[in-house]
């Protein structure tokens, strides 16, 4: 028998969240995002499972990109972060990936250099405007400067505006940046009127319909395509109508009778404070999941609820078994998702760790056995 733990990937999952994303969006057409290997999910199988229904994928890794290409994607790819040096352009010209441009330097390369001497197509181009986030992105003083250079080359095919929202899943919401949009737009309204809009995450594709446009604009949705809620403080995934696309499995390895003050794990962490059962379940930060999960953590056990004791290591959790005579090795554990033992969210156990659901999954590592599986759980 192998170690009894696996990430149960839900093809099914993936392509009904994408069909939520539609619903909410309307006219607007979708990027749905898939960097950082598919949030920890596999770049290109995501991509093949939704290349029936994507309009587009975004991404910001090159190797990705030449990756997806090479599988076959042939949807229009979105590289979130532009070009990081010149030398990358003959690539973005031959893979037809469009540049989110956010910096003077970019245009510059994009507009003049003579490695792009012999493109035969011109590109169609993102505009990043800073509006609040102050990470990338341009600010009033050189907007109108990148879009005149833009507008005269005829390197460019089109141009898109974008922007990206900082607490668009938080109370504050996005008035604020959607006002500093707007202001930097009618500050050259003669240049940016009528330019098609890039702005909505998940967070604001389910909550902002403003922030979405129509005909001819796009959003980004990246968390919800992979069934986790990106304001679970107000909205569950399960109130948005999403299904978990990762689900980690696993069981119970060797079972162990407490006294009181027997302690538990690394650094003595946990100690009982009466006679207690606990099992020892595959599944440690070595395989991704959160190590600041504290005791008390949820985790499903042969379909209950039960909570974390000690520290999590890099192989193991414990898990209290007190309320689960039944519980015995080979027990199944549901670490997050839908499994045998139960249901999961992982935003709950996310929130305990003192994190949010996207860093588990992108955290996933190498060992751990992905099975794919077509049907909905
Ligand atoms: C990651 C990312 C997204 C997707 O955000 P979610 O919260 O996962 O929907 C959208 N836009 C940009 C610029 C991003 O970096």
């Amino acid at each position: 028998m192998t170690r009894p733990l696996r990430a149960r990937i839900d093809l099914a999952a993936l392509r009904h969240n994408h069909s939520v994303a539609r619903r909410h969006a309307g006219a607007t057409a979708l990027w749905c995002v898939v960097k950082a290997n598919g949030y920890g999910h596999g770049q290109v199988r995501v991509a093949e499972a939704l290349a029936g229904v994507a309009d587009g994928f975004a991404l910001l890794e090159l190797d990705g990109a030449e990756t997806l290409r090479a599988a076959g994607i042939r949807q229009p790819l979105l590289m979130m972060e532009g070009f990081y040096s010149e030398d990358e352009l003959p690539q973005f010209a031959r893979l037809r990936l469009i540049p989110v441009l956010h910096s003077p330097a970019q245009v510059r390369w994009l507009v003049d250099s003579p490695l792009l001497a012999d493109l035969n197509e011109p590109l169609p181009v993102y505009l990043k405007l800073n509006t609040g986030m102050n990470r990338l992105g341009f600010d009033a003083a050189d907007f109108r400067q990148a879009l005149t250079l833009l507008r005269a080359s005829p390197r460019v095919a089109g141009i898109t505006l974008m922007t990206h929202f900082a607490d668009a899943d938080e109370p504050a919401g996005i008035a604020r940046q959607m006002a500093r949009f707007d202001a930097l737009r009618g500050g050259i309204a003669d240049m940016a009127d009528g330019l098609p809009l890039c702005l909505a995450n998940s967070a604001a594709l389910l909550r902002f319909p403003e922030a979405l446009g129509g005909a001819g604009d796009w959003a980004r949705p990246g968390i919800m395509l992979y069934g986790c809620s990106p304001c679970p403080e107000l909205h569950s995934a399960a109130d948005l109508g999403l299904k978990p696309v990762m689900n980690l499995e696993s069981e119970v390895l060797a079972v162990r009778q407490l006294a009181t003050g027997d302690a538990v794990g690394y650094g003595s962490a946990f100690v009982a404070p009466g006679p207690m059962r606990i099992g020892i379940a595959a599944g440690g930060y070595g395989d991704g999941y959160p190590r600041h999960a504290p005791s008390g953590t949820p985790v499903m056990v042969a379909g209950r609820r039960s909570r974390l004791v000690g520290r999590v290591s890099m192989d193991k959790v414990c898990v209290d078994l007190t309320d689960l005579p039944d519980a015995g090795v080979g027990a199944p554990v549901t670490l997050w998702g839908d499994g045998a033992a139960g249901h999961l969210p992982l935003e709950e156990v996310a929130a305990a760790a003192g994190t949010i659901s996207y860093e588990p999954l992108c955290a996933l590592t190498a060992r751990v056995p992905v099975v794919v599986v077509e049907r909905a759980s």
